[in-house]
C-alpha cells in the first residue's frame, strides 16, 4: 500500500514508519513539520529504505499536501501529525487549535479533492484513518467505568477538546461527503524514541542523574498504558481491514496509578542500575502541585478491535517497560542531545499524557 503518515517524526508516527517500512510492499511518505516534538534520528533505521520518503511539510498547507496525494498516488493517510503535550496545551493553546483542529481540516479537504479524482475502484479501496486518544473521552471515576466506542465525548483539557474537534471534522467529512475514514482513540503510549519532557522517559533519566522524579498531586490518577510499539501494530490492523465509517478503542488493559508508574520504574533501575551507597531510587519522589483540569482516571475497552480485527497487544506493562528502560540506558545518543537541550530541568510537572 501507498501511505502518506502525518507527524512521522514523531513519537508513535516513527514506530509506525519504521513498522510500515519494514514490509517492502508498502511505500511509506512521511510528512512532518519537525516541531520541537518532530526528529529525525528515531527513523534513522529506515531513513536509506528506498520504500521510505521523509517530506518536511505542514498539514496546513492543503495546496502542497494536495500535490503529494497526487505525485505519490496515496492509497491511504494515517493522521498523527498534532501539537500533543497536555501541559504545553495549557499554557498556550494556540498551536493546538491552527494544528490539531484547522490542520485536520485542511488535510481533509485535500484529501476529498484527490479522493474524488480517483477512479471508482481507487476510491472504494482508499481509506483516511484518523489518530486520535482515549482523553477526548474526559474524566472517569477512580472506582467504575470504562471508555467503549459509544461513551460521549467530554474533554478536559485545550489538547483532547482540539483532539475531539478533530474527531468530528473526520467524522462530518464521511458523514456528509462520502470520504472513507476510519478512526482509532488509543490511551497513553510508552516505549522507546519517547520525547523527554513525557512522564515514564522523564522519570527514568531523571533517576539516572540523581535528580527529582516529579509526581503530580499525590500520585493517585490512573492512566491505562499500551507499548508503542503494539499501538503502532495495531493502526497497521485498522488501516488495513477496519470498517469504513467505524472507530476502534486501542488500549492495553494496563490501568495504573502515576505513582505505581514511577516506583515501578525506580524498582526496574534498582537491579539494573544500582545507586550508589545502597541508596533507592524511590527515595527520589517528588510530589508536585497537581495540573488543573487533571482527570482522575482513563480506561479503555479495547474489546471490539480485539474482537472484530483480531488485534491483541503482544507486551504487558512490567515487559514493555523494562524493553523500555532497556532502551534508554543503551540509545544515549538519542536522548542526550535533547535533554541536554532546552527541556533539562525545565519543569518539575511531568505530562503524564503518554
Ligand atoms: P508527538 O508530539 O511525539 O509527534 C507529533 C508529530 O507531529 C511531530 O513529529 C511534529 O513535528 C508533527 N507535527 C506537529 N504539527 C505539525 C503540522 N502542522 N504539520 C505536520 N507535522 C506536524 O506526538 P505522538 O505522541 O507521537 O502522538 C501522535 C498522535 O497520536 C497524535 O495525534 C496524538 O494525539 C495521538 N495519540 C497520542 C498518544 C500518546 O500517548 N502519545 C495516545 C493516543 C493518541
Amino acid at each position: 500500500m501507498r501511505i502518506l503518515v502525518t507527524g512521522g517524526a514523531g513519537f508513535i508516527g516513527s514506530a509506525v514508519c519504521r513498522l510500515l517500512a519494514a514490509n517492502p510492499q508498502n511505500h511509506v511518505i512521511n510528512v512532518d513539520k519537525l516541531t520541537y516534538a518532530g526528529n529525525l534520528t528515531s527513523l534513522r533505521q529506515i531513513e536509506n529504505y528506498p520504500n521510505y520518503r521523509f517530506v518536511e511539510g505542514d498539514i496546513c498547507d492543503d495546496i502542497a499536501v494536495l500535490g503529494l496525494l497526487r505525485s505519490e498516488k496515496i492509497e491511504a493517510i494515517m493522521h498523527l501529525a498534532a501539537e500533543s503535550h497536555v501541559d504545553r496545551s495549557i499554557d498556550g493553546p494556540a498551536a493546538f487549535i491552527e494544528t490539531n483542529i484547522v490542520g485536520t481540516f485542511r488535510l481533509l479537504n485535500a484529501a476529498l479533492t484527490y479522493w474524488r479524482e480517483l477512479p471508482s475502484d481507487a476510491k472504494n479501496a482508499f481509506r483516511f484513518h484518523h489518530i486520535s486518544t482515549d482523553e477526548v473521552f474526559g474524566d472517569l471515576p477512580f472506582d467504575s467505568g470504562i471508555f467503549t466506542e459509544e461513551t460521549p465525548y467530554a474533554p478536559s483539557s485545550p489538547y483532547s477538546a482540539s483532539k475531539a474537534a478533530s474527531d468530528h471534522l473526520v467524522r462530518a467529512w464521511h458523514e456528509t461527503y462520502g470520504l472513507p475514514v476510519v478512526l482509532s482513540n488509543c490511551s497513553n503510549n510508552y516505549g522507546p524514541f519517547h520525547f523527554p519532557e513525557k512522564l515514564i522517559p522523564l522519570v527514568i533519566l531523571n533517576a539516572l542523574d540523581g535528580k527529582p522524579l516529579p509526581v503530580y498531586g499525590a500520585g493517585a490518577n490512573v492512566r491505562d498504558w499500551l507499548y508503542v510499539e503494539d499501538h503502532a501494530r495495531a493502526l497497521e490492523v485498522v488501516v488495513t481491514k477496519g470498517a469504513v465509517g467505524q472507530n476502534y478503542n486501542i488500549g492495553g488493559h494496563n490501568e495504573k496509578t502515576n505513582l505505581n508508574v514511577v516506583e515501578t520504574i525506580c524498582d526496574i533501575l534498582d537491579q539494573k542500575r544500582p545507586r550508589k551507597g545502597g541508596r533507592r531510587y524511590r527515595d527520589l519522589i517528588t510530589f508536585v502541585s497537581d495540573r488543573p483540569g487533571h482527570d482522575r482516571r482513563y480506561a479503555i475497552d479495547a474489546s471490539k478491535i480485539e474482537r472484530d480485527l483480531g488485534w491483541k497487544p503482544l507486551e504487558t506493562f512490567e515487559t514493555g517497560l523494562a524493553k523500555t528502560i532497556d532502551w534508554y540506558l543503551a540509545n544515549e545518543w538519542w536522548w542526550e542531545p535533547i535533554r541536554s537541550g532546552r527541556y533539562a530541568g525545565e519543569r518539575l510537572g511531568a505530562d503524564v499524557k503518554g
